[in-house]
């Protein structure tokens, strides 16, 4: 690589590693720039993804990190009913988003595209109002033509343009347990729970794996204590791995007049029984907390 890439993406996750690939794919020079040591982790994302959607970009999940395929999805509304959409064939995958995220960062480094780990951008470099690249964590500058912030989450970068970044409101918090041997889900089918009463502001849901455990989690406005409720499905379950995270509640892309350019993605399914559907259904966030 020029001692100057043309573009620096700021981020390593699935948007930073997709337009990385898809810049050098078209001749450009790219550098990464990664805060953390390796790709993928901390892990904090059910990595429920749509199959066309995956299909539109061109991408294939390797098999390794294909952990369910799902045929629809059992929505419950606030008052208990249920509302059941199922397919022929698989609509999602389940995938481990670690595996995803790397095969992602394999695909953009056979495409010529440089990762430098442990490298946080602190802040844009401004000159004559143009952005020409990032100040790293350490005080080092690195120079580029063009910044893609993918940052998922965080608004630092975007701050720095003198944009808004994300809104409170557009934003919720989402937590995730990974728990074994559930009870009474379908495999191939996700749960996804709406009400005030289990997931005000958003949607809860549970995620099965092939292998008798899942992805349970919330996401929401308020703080988990709210949340008095769990179902029996979890009743001998062991709870293996939790995630806490900020999560986007809209997809959002835009430019700055500045060749900054800002990239994430979001999306949702699945699910809590509320208590008025079930008293019986206990406590998981107890666990989760
Ligand atoms: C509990 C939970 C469950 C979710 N489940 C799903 C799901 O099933 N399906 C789905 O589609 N979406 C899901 N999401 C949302 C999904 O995780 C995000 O939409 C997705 O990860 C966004 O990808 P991204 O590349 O924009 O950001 P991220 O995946 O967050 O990647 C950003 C990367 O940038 C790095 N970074 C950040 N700031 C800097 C910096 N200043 N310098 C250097 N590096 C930096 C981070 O370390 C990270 O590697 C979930 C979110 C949560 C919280």
């Amino acid at each position: 690589m020029k001692e100057k890439p043309d573009i620096i993406v700021v981020g390593g996750g699935p948007c930073g590693s997709y337009a990385a690939y898809t810049a050098a794919k078209l001749g450009a020079e790219v550098l990464v720039c990664e805060e953390h040591e390796e790709i993928g982790a901390p892990r904090h994302c059910s990595g429920h993804l749509s199959v066309s959607s995956l299909r539109r970009l061109g991408l294939r999940v390797p098999q390794g990190a294909v952990e369910n395929e799902i045929r629809g999805a059992v929505f419950w509304s606030p008052s208990g009913k249920e509302f059941v959409l199922r397919c022929r064939a698989p609509v999602t995958y389940v995938v481990n988003r670690e595996l995803f995220d790397k095969s992602l960062a394999e695909l953009a480094i056979k495409a010529g595209v440089q990762y430098r780990f442990k490298s946080r951008a602190k802040s844009l470099i401004f000159e004559s109002g143009c952005v020409r690249g990032v100040s790293l964590k350490g005080e080092e500058r690195v120079e580029a033509n063009v910044v893609v912030d993918a940052e998922g989450c965080s608004s630092k970068l975007l701050k720095n343009t003198g944009l808004h970044g994300l809104r409170g409101s557009m934003m919720v918090k989402g937590i995730q347990a990974e728990v074994d041997r559930v009870e009474d889900v379908n495999d191939d089918m996700v749960e996804v729970y709406f009400g005030r009463n289990v997931a005000p502001s958003f949607f809860a849901w549970i995620i099965p794996r092939n292998d008798g455990s899942a992805k349970v989690g919330l996401a929401t406005k308020v703080s988990a204590e709210v949340h008095g409720e769990t179902s029996c499905s979890f009743q001998e379950t062991e709870k293996k791995q939790n995630h806490i995270h900020f999560y986007p509640s809209h997809t959002l892309g835009w430019s700055t007049p500045q060749n900054v350019f800002r990239w994430f993605s979001c999306s949702g399914r699945c699910g809590f029984p509320s208590e008025t559907h079930n008293r019986r259904r206990r406590h998981l966030w107890d666990n989760m907390r």
